[in-house]
């Protein structure tokens, strides 16, 4: 049995418990999971469709369906062509007695309505509730494709960091961190925030022409997919001799980035993350300046469950990975944050990334 049909057989066990008849899988991180189908979104209708019982069937127009063959192991492969209506196509494949059906988060809003219109009686509930369990955890050739992509990240950010960056603009310094990304092996370099200057004071800058300049702090956070699983490292450097308040503010993120990583064990809840790093910011009388969560969960997205944030009671587990990062952001002054991707082991956690958190000069 392939890891694709062990993971669509658990769906359908988390189903059963639910009473979810059918599941509709749009070409996602989820279908990735669930088939292994690397395959686009567009008006054209793909849809993974797993009922409850019996084999799952892939449902795609015929000029896309190349993408879907190789995989079609354990699934029928329905094709359409153009003309065709792909919606009573799918209607006729579900099995009599459908009522309740579960639709992946991501799935465009046009489908999701011809889909509700084409099979009436029928109401349309979140699939999550069934792949957020199983997804969150990672299992051994995804945690090792994460310690890779973790390691791929590094390798990047040492480089851009052995460059010289002043007098280059925060675009150009991104397009530098997106081609090295791919170079030590990313399948596809993501984002990549370059926030110099005052512009670190915000959390998510969007790069601007701004040319680095000394003086400034520089926040680099960027991260893509490298055997399909993400990575996302943030550092924050400075460009000539620091200011005493940046001094101070780096070691408080520092310190809080370290807390939140020591809070990390299996059965803690995820918000005791979220509070470590904050209670350390907060006693050095920056918590207003910590605007965001300190984590999110990270696999296929770079943004998945478990979330590090107050209010989330779920008990972390052996097997999660999500990123650890606090922050602190004097607006239109300057920022800091430091990122890694942790994992929760059995007695405790690890780390992805291994850059450097000590503050750097350059
Ligand atoms: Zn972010
Ligand atoms: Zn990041
Ligand atoms: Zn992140």
């Amino acid at each position: 049995m392939s890891i694709y049909q062990t993971r669509c057989k658990r769906v359908q066990e988390g189903m059963h418990e639910l009473g979810i008849d059918v599941l509709f899988v749009a070409p996602s991180s989820d279908l990735v999971y669930l088939s292994g189908i690397h395959t686009f979104t567009s008006e054209r209708l793909a849809l993974f469709v797993l009922p409850a019982n019996g084999d799952p069937l892939m449902v795609v127009g015929q000029l896309e369906a190349s993408m879907s063959q190789p995989h079609a192991t354990f699934f029928a492969l329905r094709t359409w062509t153009d003309g065709a209506d792909p919606y009573a196509l799918v209607r006729s494949a579900l099995p009599q007695d459908c009522r309740r059906i579960g639709v992946t988060d991501q799935i465009w809003g046009i489908h999701v309505l011809r889909l509700q219109a084409a099979l009436s009686n029928t109401t349309f509930v979140s699939a999550a509730s069934v792949l957020t369990p199983l997804r969150q955890i990672k299992d051994a050739t995804e945690i090792a494709a994460l310690r890779r992509s973790g390691a791929a990240a590094d390798a990047a950010l040492a480089d851009i960091l052995s460059r010289p960056l002043i007098g280059k603009s925060e675009k150009q310094v991104s397009r530098e961190i997106a081609e090295l990304c791919l170079a030590h092996g990313h399948q596809r370099a993501g984002f990549g925030i370059v926030a110099s200057g005052p512009n670190s004071g915000a959390p998510h800058h969007m790069n601007s022409d701004r040319l680095l300049q000394k003086g400034d702090a520089v926040v680099l956070d960027f991260g893509g997919a490298y055997d399909d699983y993400a990575s996302d490292i943030t550092r924050s450097v400075f460009l000539g001799a620091p200011p005493d308040e940046y001094r101070r503010i780096y070691e408080v993120v520092r310190q809080a980035q370290e807390a939140a990583f020591q809070a990390v064990r299996p059965g803690a809840p995820c918000q005791d993350v979220d509070r470590a790093a904050r209670g350390v910011i907060a006693a050095a009388g920056y918590g207003e300046y910590f605007i965001h969560r300190t984590g999110h969960g990270l696999g296929l997205d770079g943004h998945e469950e478990p979330y590090m944030i107050e209010g989330n009671t779920l008990p972390l587990a052996p097997g999660m990975v999500f990123s650890d990062e606090p922050g602190i952001y004097l607006p239109n002054r300057f920022g800091v944050r430091i990122e890694d991707i942790v994992v929760v082991t059995e007695s405790g956690a690890g780390r992805f990334n291994h850059a450097p958190r000590e503050l750097r000069v350059l």
